[in-house]
């Protein structure tokens, strides 16, 4: 008996066509894969690039078993599997086989079954993934599924490749029948169904092998030429994003002010790590059915934003200014959209940068958000004309300042603008405060020196402004030896925490603490002295706080060292929004919960959307200053229809902007006889018949 082995080339003349195809594909894909890459390097510069342990293991877990595919839909995530381990098995047994031609006889034997049957099922299961994802597209019609033509011809190429190389094989197979030939089961299966279904004869398959085999060759070297000027270059880019995007390190658009005043004004400037990622998109449509906006019926589109600006199409649809201008308005910022992404792409990011342009031309931004731009430069809030009524909110409360207090309180209360300045989010500090001194918590607070954290600035696109904000926030906190900080709201929560240290780190060593300082409060700038921490011998916090807690973590602290007790069951039936900044940016879902947990009588429920799959209020991304925009119902109405379909009589929340949109919604639905809106601390200082 013959040793079984590999036959290439049978009955195929004219091998240097071949090798010229071959040669000819490669070129046209190594040209699609440059051009991408010199797109890419026309980037801006992004947060700077860290490979870690984390790194690696994210990128191995997303791309290889497609982690985030599978999350909330298994049959994606095995129909992508099966594609993916299809295709690199074929991938894999094609290279194997020119090491055996042209370099080393290995497909000999018992290694050459196992080849075999290893390539059958690589090719079975390529074409089972293909064959779902044309059900799931065409029968199905699943919503966030695109049927434009690109979305078919891709699944519809691989499948004619995958059929025409069984076919090829099953029909050499049928006629040189070696003893081996099961081996290669689907291939032979195959080979046999054209032979009796076209009534083939051996004569017939002679002469019609050439043409499959060429038809097949053909397929697949246009395949590989393609792959980088179709959908299939997510392929490549995919494991490159991830491993850019993947950490897990909340990304702040605060890198790169400097080169984006250099940009040719054209288009926005994506970051390098930006545009991997538009290159990497799938167009699943994940992010689409996760926007709330898209929910809501605004018309924003995350994929079209991603789509468009694909480097394979850069300057004629890819980076056109104009296209998005409006909509970027729309996001708030959420990660809804960015935490499904099978490949991380990190689209409210990308709207940051889109948004900087728009603030850098001036054109597009909504006036009320130029009107509160223009506070926050002027008056470091978005909300008052005024420096001076930043402390209104403490009126008839004792609240300590720094500035009059000894450097043994470093507790510091950061209270934010919206909730020293918004007359009903105040109430929420006036909550807290009381509860800190029911407790026996001494505090500090920076009082009219406190200035906006920078959160503002930045999501709207005034990254230059941000920046200074940030950097004279961490210059205040170092002249005052502050190095334990809490805030009211998440998103004062969220840039002290990443922001902070970003800057600092940033900053030249010396020097940058006095100008950050002039630029921080333009005003009242050293009526403190700088030189007030250093009296105490209090290390600097150079790079931000080192602790910096959310109000709810530092109430359930206090409830569960007994230093709050509440004695009356509180008979209602509460349910919790998750603020987006406090939640899905930093994964805090559980403090304020086991505060409202603490509370005796108190039944808890959770609305269809909590925890990371919450839906934002709306008021994220700046959005509660660009005023109405154009949607079928408003986003916090949604929020409220849910909270009412929970069965709770209390919608409680912990962020003063969750806090207004949600009772703005409650009160436009009429719900409010049915349900009441709070903040936590709110409902804790009720319980303990603390005045509102
Ligand atoms: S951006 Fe991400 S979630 Fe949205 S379509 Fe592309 S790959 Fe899917
Ligand atoms: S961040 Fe939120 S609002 Fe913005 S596109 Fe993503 S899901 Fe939509």
């Amino acid at each position: 008996m013959d040793t079984p082995r590999r036959t290439t080339f049978w009955l195929i003349d004219h091998h240097w066509v071949f090798y010229l195809l071959a040669g000819l594909a490669v070129s046209v894909f190594a040209a699609g894969v440059l051009k991408h890459v010199r797109a890419w390097a026309q980037g801006a510069a992004g947060k700077p690039v860290r490979v870690t342990w984390a790194t690696v293991r994210t990128v191995l877990v997303d791309t290889l078993l497609g982690r985030r595919i599978f999350a909330g839909d298994v049959v994606a995530g095995t129909m992508h599997a099966a594609i993916l381990w299809g295709f690199l098995g074929l991938f894999l047994g094609t290279v194997l086989n020119a090491f055996d031609d042209y370099v080393y006889h290995v497909l000999r034997g018992t290694v050459y079954l196992v080849y075999s049957v290893g390539l059958e099922a690589a090719g079975l299961s390529l074409l089972g993934g293909l064959s779902v994802a044309l059900i799931r597209r065409y029968v199905q019609r699943l919503d966030r599924l695109e049927r434009r033509w690109e979305a078919v011809t891709v699944p519809a190429w691989l499948l004619l490749v995958a059929l025409s190389g069984f076919a090829v094989e099953g029909l050499r197979l049928g006629y040189q029948d070696p003893a081996w030939s099961s081996w290669s089961f689907a291939g032979l299966g195959l080979g046999n169904l054209v032979t009796a279904a076209f009534g083939l004869s051996r004569g017939d398959i002679l002469r019609l092998y050439p043409l499959f085999w060429w038809v097949h060759a053909i397929l697949s070297l246009a395949l590989v030429a393609a792959l980088p000027w179709t959908r299939l270059f997510h392929a490549l880019a995919a494991p490159a994003s991830i491993a850019l995007n993947g950490t897990p390190e909340p990304v702040l658009a605060l890198e790169t002010t400097g080169e984006d005043e250099e940009a040719d004004g054209t288009r926005p400037r994506f970051t390098f790590q930006q545009l991997v990622a538009f290159d990497a998109c799938t167009h699943c449509g994940r992010c689409v059915a996760a926007c709330p906006a898209v929910r809501a019926g605004e018309p924003l589109d995350p994929r079209a934003f991603v789509t468009a600006n694909k480097s394979a199409v850069p300057v004629r649809r890819g980076m056109s200014p104009h296209r998005f201008d409006d909509k970027t308005w729309h996001c708030t910022t959420c990660r809804a959209c960015a935490d499904v992404c099978p490949v991380h792409v990190p689209v409210p990011e990308a709207f940051i940068r889109l948004r900087a342009t728009l603030i850098d031309e001036g054109t597009r931004v909504p006036p009320r958000l130029s009107q509160a731009l223009d506070r926050l430069y002027r008056y470091q809030n978005p909300w008052e004309a005024s420096k001076r009524r930043r402390t209104r909110w403490a009126k008839g409360l004792e609240v300590p300042l720094v500035s009059r207090t000894g450097r043994e309180v470093d507790f510091c209360y950061f209270v934010g603008c919206t909730t020293s300045l918004e007359p009903r989010a105040a109430k929420m500090a006036r909550a807290f405060v009381q509860l800190l001194a029911v407790a026996g918590q001494p505090f500090v607070t920076l009082g009219r020196k406190e200035p906006c954290c920078g959160d503002i600035a930045r999501v709207a696109g005034e990254q230059a402004l941000s920046e200074e904000q940030m950097t004279a926030s961490v210059a205040l906190l170092e002249t005052h030896g502050i190095d334990n900080l809490v805030t009211t709201s998440p998103h004062c929560y969220h840039t002290i925490r990443h922001g902070f240290p970003a800057v600092s780190r940033s900053r030249p060593e010396n020097g940058a603490s006095s100008s950050a300082t002039g630029g921080q409060d333009r005003e009242e700038a050293g009526s403190n002295g700088p030189t007030g921490g250093k009296e105490t011998g209090t290390p600097p916090a150079a790079n931000g706080p080192s602790r910096v807690r959310h109000y709810t973590e530092v109430l359930q602290e206090l409830l569960e060292a007994g230093r709050i007790a509440i004695d009356t069951p509180q008979p209602r039936t509460v349910t919790f929004h998750d603020p987006c900044y406090l939640g899905r940016y930093n994964g805090l879902y559980d403090a304020p919960r086991r505060v409202i947990d603490a509370i005796p009588g108190i039944r808890r429920v959770e609305m269809a959307h909590h925890g990371p799959d919450s839906l934002c209020c709306g008021g994220g991304g700046a959005r509660v200053w660009v005023g109405d925009l154009e949607a079928e119902v408003k986003l916090p109405e949604l929020r409220v229809q849910e909270a009412l379909a929970s069965g709770a009589d209390t919608l409680c929340t912990a962020c003063p902007l969750c806090l207004l949109m949600l009772e703005d919604a409650c009160k436009s639905a009429g719900a409010t006889d049915r349900l009441v809106v709070m903040d936590v601390a709110e409902l804790l200082a009720r319980c303990l018949d603390l005045p509102e």
